[in-house]
């Protein structure tokens, strides 16, 4: 049986083609690859340019209800429905992010989706992969280094040590790092200051390097970064301290795209993985734009539930990079709609259809919120072992009292052909043609307008309130001519409030805005509601503890 098989065991059964023969079906050629192994490959930039003039293929987004602590399979659908519409005969690749290696270790585990919907080779992308993580944390620290070195060396530019907001990333949930005293040890160590470390996929450089259109867009947007401010409040930039230059170096083949296949040998594009919170969740532009440019149909995945993920898929970066999606799929499970009707997660195996429904609202709520952008929906019920008839039909009516089709998958147990049903409905909506993309805001409405328009809209809470200094910094950011950016929510995945305790779809609720955060290279504000880790902790048994080589050289325990 299907369930008794871990994804590691199914994924190293897989029958993997040629990464040659993968590209080949998107009409790459091999002078186009640039092979890491056998069975994965970036694409080359001279290849990517030239792509330029063709017609580009339908974005289909993937997003989900609110999450419970497990992940309810966005990723698992992603690929799911990538395989299901390149059974119907569609040319279909899809887009994910690369997994960080923290969570790997922590708790989440691998995120390479799941059952016989996976990528592969599934050890390579949740570990080392192709090296990206490495280059943006090697990137970023470079200009952490140049900052303490200049400071060092008689601060010409004035920083004030304590306003410097550039941190140090690396890519493990390491609590220790989160504050630290650097610089002890005397003048030869540098003047010491109080700083700290963010997870690799926290960084700036990494939202840059997901959002950026080219090398070009790649060289300036690392020039923007502002690092600090000098004692006059002035803001210092990564270009004045003139290592941006190297730091695009560093990132050169981190910005080209990584292709591998799923079990079914169909295309898939993973690259970039930016933090859903502090940041926009999605996979990179450049993956993104090539994916369209060779094929018709174009799956891909934000992360956490669609009141932060799409939200800032349609805000952030469809906005950026002048996406306008074609359809969008909310992932649903029964178990997740248990819970937000209520249901501990120990219960979640009994039959409780009368929690399903009161957990319903969390799924209309989010259809609904992704109508206002113009684009069609429908509902993916992503099928476990533990669901029964009653609570699937449940699900079915909810959905269609909110004015969209709900379809169950089974592409977690089945592949491609449990994935069928919802990849001709979803063919049928794009081919449609129905949707008119817009996204929630405009540009030039202010910074708070913005907050107020995400948390009034998409949130359904009674106002917003914010720590006195974020309204002075939010004037000062417009002042220095950041008022047209969009903003970038940062609060938790659980709830559409700021209290992950309240499930459902509240309505009662303040979101308070503790502090904001100025992107300038990513070309977001970031607005700081409730406690957000940008270096997590590892539980008290993480998941490396189960993790093991073999004498044959096989990695185990890894999921
Ligand atoms: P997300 O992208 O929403 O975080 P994933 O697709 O990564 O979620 O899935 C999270 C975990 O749940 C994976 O380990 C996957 O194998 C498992 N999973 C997903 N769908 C199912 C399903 N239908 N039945 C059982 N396990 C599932
Ligand atoms: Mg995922």
């Amino acid at each position: 049986m299907a369930e008794a098989q871990s994804d590691l065991s199914i994924a190293r059964g897989a029958v993997k083609r040629p990464i040659a023969d993968v590209a080949a079906r998107l009409g790459i050629p091999p002078e186009a690859l640039i092979p890491y192994g056998r069975d994965k490959a970036k694409i080359d930039a001279g290849f990517l340019r030239d792509l330029g003039g063709r017609p580009d293929g339908k974005l289909i987004l993937v997003t989900a209800i609110n999450p419970t602590p497990a992940g309810e399979g966005k990723t698992t659908t992603t690929v799911g429905l990538g395989d299901g519409l390149s059974a119907l005969g569609r040319r279909t690749a899809i887009c994910l992010r690369e997994p960080s290696l923290g969570p790997c270790f922590g708790q989440k585990g691998g995120a390479a989706g799941g059952g016989h919907a996976q990528v592969v080779p599934m050890e390579d992308i949740n570990l080392h992969f192709t090296g990206d993580f490495h280059a943006i944390t090697t990137a970023h620290n470079l200009l952490a280094a140049a900052i303490d070195n200049h400071i060092h060396w008689g601060n010409e530019l004035g920083l004030d040590p304590r306003r410097i907001v550039w941190r140090r990333v690396v890519d493990m949930n390491d609590r220790a790092l989160r504050d630290i005293v650097q610089s002890l040890g005397g003048p030869a160590n540098g003047v010491p200051r109080e700083s700290g470390f963010d997870i690799t996929v926290a960084s700036e450089v990494m939202a840059i390097v997901c959002l950026a259109a080219d090398m070009k867009d790649l060289k300036e947007r690392l020039g923007r970064i502002v690092i600090g401010y000098r004692f006059d409040r002035t803001a210092v930039h990564a270009r004045d301290l003139k290592v941006d230059g190297a730091m695009a170096v560093l990132l050169r083949d981190a910005m080209l795209p990584n292709l591998v296949q799923t079990l079914e040998n169909n295309p898939a594009f993973v690259h970039g993985g930016p933090f859903a919170n502090i940041a926009h969740g999605c996979n990179s532009v450049v993956a993104t734009r090539a994916a369209l440019k060779l094929a018709d149909y174009v799956v891909t995945e934000a992360g956490f539930g669609a009141d932060l993920g799409a939200e800032k898929f349609f805000d952030i970066k469809c906005r950026q990079a002048g996406l306008r999606p074609a359809a969008t799929v909310v992932v649903a499970t029964v178990r997740a709609l248990k819970m937000n009707g209520g249901v501990a997660k120990s219960d979640l195996g009994r039959e409780d259809v009368e929690a399903v429904r009161r957990g319903s609202v969390n799924l209309k709520r989010h259809v609904a919120n992704c109508l206002q952008y113009g684009v069609p929906v429908v509902v993916a019920i992503n099928h476990f072992g533990t669901d029964t008839d009653a609570e699937i039909e449940v699900v079915k009516v909810a959905a269609r009292e909110a004015g969209v089709e709900a379809i169950l998958c089974r592409h977690w147990a089945e592949g491609s052909a449990g994935a069928l049903e919802l990849a001709r409905k979803v063919a049928e909506l794009v081919d449609s043609g129905e949707a008119t993309f817009h996204p929630l805001y405009p540009d030039e409405m202010s910074l708070l307008g913005k907050i107020e328009t995400v948390v009034e809209k998409i949130y359904h809470g009674a106002g917003v309130t914010a720590e006195p200094l974020a309204l002075r910094e939010l004037q000062r950011f417009e002042e220095d001519g950041y008022g047209h950016l969009p903003v970038c929510m940062a609060k938790t995945q659980y709830s559409f409030s700021t209290d992950p305790s309240k499930l459902g779809a509240p309505t009662d609720h303040v979101v308070h805005v503790r502090s904001v955060r100025l992107a300038a290279g990513a070309g977001f504000l970031v607005a700081i509601c409730g406690d957000i880790l940008t270096m997590p902790g590892l539980p008290r048994h993480p998941a490396a503890e189960h993790i093991h080589l073999t004498d044959a050289g096989e990695v185990e325990g890894l999921f």
